[in-house]
């Protein structure tokens, strides 16, 4: 169906632009707009759910280890949707029976939440440019996979991390799996 799918596209920009707008607000320091108490360990539990029949689908398996009542000053929507791009990527680059880990933990100034697949796994020689924007890997995996996006998922979940004062890093081996972690300071934003 054309036009179910040009909405879905439409959707999409429209919630990638909405990003690029809050986290460019956030970077000229008016970082409080939409900044307020999030309980993070509701917010990761619904996005879970949120791609919940995306891992079915593909008969993945979807593990959660989330500690419950995580809170944190942040701009909810963002959050929402650097681990969406993460769940989303995690699904996505994982083959049928394979298998998504969720946890979030706190340590003692931060918070961690990391997305942990059994997937097709990341190249250590593509492993520095994976945060770049509009980078893919190679154009057969690109074009294996059925939702063709623009390399940007990563770039803006970055963006997100550091808008928060926090950082994303990745640890992956080719055909193993990839681990995304994203650490939040718990004392918000600089
Ligand atoms: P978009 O997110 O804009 O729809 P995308 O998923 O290709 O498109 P990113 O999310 O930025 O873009 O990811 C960049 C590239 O990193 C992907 O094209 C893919 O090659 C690789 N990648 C990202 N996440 C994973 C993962 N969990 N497992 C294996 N490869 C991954
Ligand atoms: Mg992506």
């Amino acid at each position: 169906r054309l036009a179910e799918q040009a909405l879905v596209e439409a959707v999409r920009l429209q919630s990638i632009f909405d990003a690029l707008l809050r986290i460019a607000r956030i970077e000229s320091g008016r970082h409080d707009a939409g900044f307020r108490s999030v309980d993070l360990s509701t917010l990761l539990a619904d996005a879970v759910e949120f791609h919940l029949p995306d891992a079915e689908a593909r008969g993945q398996k979807v593990e959660n280890h989330i500690t419950a009542g995580l809170t944190l000053d942040a701009d909810p929507n963002l959050l929402f949707q650097a681990v969406s791009n993460l769940l989303d990527n995690a699904i996505k680059y994982t083959p049928r029976a394979g298998r998504v880990t969720i946890t979030l933990a706190r340590g003692e100034e931060v918070v961690t939440f990391t997305v942990e697949d059994t997937g097709i796994g990341i190249a250590a020689a593509d492993l520095p440019y994976v945060f770049e924007r509009f980078w893919r890997a190679d154009r057969v995996r690109s074009r294996a996979s059925e939702r063709g996006g623009f390399g940007l998922g990563l770039a803006i979940c970055q963006w997100i991390a550091q808008a928060h004062g926090g950082q994303l890093s990745v640890q992956s081996r080719l055909g193993r799996g990839s681990t995304f972690t994203v650490t939040l300071p718990l004392a918000g934003a600089p």
